[in-house]
């Protein structure tokens, strides 16, 4: 297996848990979809991958390996990985996008650092990528700045970037925020289809279940920082057995959410299930709810689940 969290936890400084801990495990040709809202711990989880956690947040058990090299511990075999075998499009194109870099320097930079290929040589490797992303080729295009693309263009510049050294894994996060309908449409097939060509595994983070259901085989539902229910995505779209599940299938299809009461504050302490304050089927024992230790990529954490109409 090429990329293993294993039992990763997460805290604040001040010991606030921020992500339970979570194993899972991808290798090439893997798709694996994470989903939950904002305060989930899924892109705290990429972050860790890529080792830049941002500040005040600390790892506190686990590992993370890649390819066999601890990703959680400074080394030059991890910077090796980092950007060739195993990449990532970040979440905010702004942010990841340097403004001072034109988009020429993004497209070369990691190919130079990890493949020793001159500007040229890696921009002509890279032409059929670029038109496949619908990026233009040209001098003029090159030459721009990050400020002077369309939030679209960012984005898929951000692809290419992260695509420039064929890597074996890629870290998605929220890969398509900023895109409009169609162009998504778009994406999300070219994924699959760079997938099925490259045999490239990936790892999609998102909070739209209905995205994330399209391109994966495999999903984990997250919430307050802990996995609720993990399996075959099909298995999960068809027959859902935890309510948070359901309540994301609900806003993936635009339905109105069977859901009473209310969202703790991020790091607000809920008595057992953390779902439980929002949860329409909560029964007292919920309060007793214990976490799911080393949650991994199969299976249900709910004292209450639902039982669909093919699982009775
Ligand atoms: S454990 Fe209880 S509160 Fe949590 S999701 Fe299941 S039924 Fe709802």
């Amino acid at each position: 297996m090429s990329l293993l969290v294993d039992r990763l936890s997460l805290t604040r400084e001040d010991g606030t848990e921020l992500l339970a801990p979570l194993r899972l495990s991808l290798a090439p040709g893997d798709r694996l979809g994470l989903v939950g809202e904002s305060g989930s711990g899924k892109s705290l989880l990429a972050q860790a991958i890529f080792g830049v956690l941002p500040k005040g947040v600390r790892q506190v058990g686990g590992a993370l390996t890649a390819f066999g090299v601890r990703m959680d511990r400074l080394s030059k075999a991890r910077d090796r990985i980092r950007g060739s075998r195993l990449a990532w499009v970040p979440q905010d194109p702004v942010q990841a996008l340097n403004p001072f870099l034109k988009v020429r320097h993004h497209l070369t930079l990691l190919p130079g650092i990890h493949r020793g290929e001159s500007e040229s040589a890696a921009l002509a490797r890279l032409g059929s990528l670029l038109e496949r992303l619908r990026l233009p080729t040209d001098r003029s295009f090159l030459a721009k700045y990050p400020h002077e693309l369309s939030g679209g263009q960012r984005q898929r510049l951000l692809l290419a970037q992260a695509l420039s050294c064929d890597p074996d894994l890629l870290v998605l996060d929220e890969p398509t925020t900023a895109l409009d309908p169609t162009v998504q449409a778009e994406f999300l097939s070219l994924m699959l289809e760079l997938q099925a060509e490259r045999g490239l595994g990936f790892l999609w983070i998102s909070h739209d279940l209905g995205v994330v259901a399209a391109v994966t085989t495999s999903l984990m539902v997250l919430y307050g920082g802990h996995l609720m229910e993990a399996g075959p995505t099909s298995r999960l779209i068809q027959s859902p057995r935890h309510p948070y599940t359901i309540r994301l299938l609900a806003a993936a299809r635009r339905e109105p959410a069977t859901e009473a009461g209310f969202l703790a504050a991020p790091g607000e302490r809920v008595e057992g299930c953390p779902f439980r304050p929002r949860c329409p089927v909560a029964l007292g024992r919920c309060a007793q709810w214990r976490p799911w230790v080393g949650a991994d990529q199969d299976g249900l954490r709910c004292e209450h689940p639902v039982v669909g109409p093919d699982l009775d």
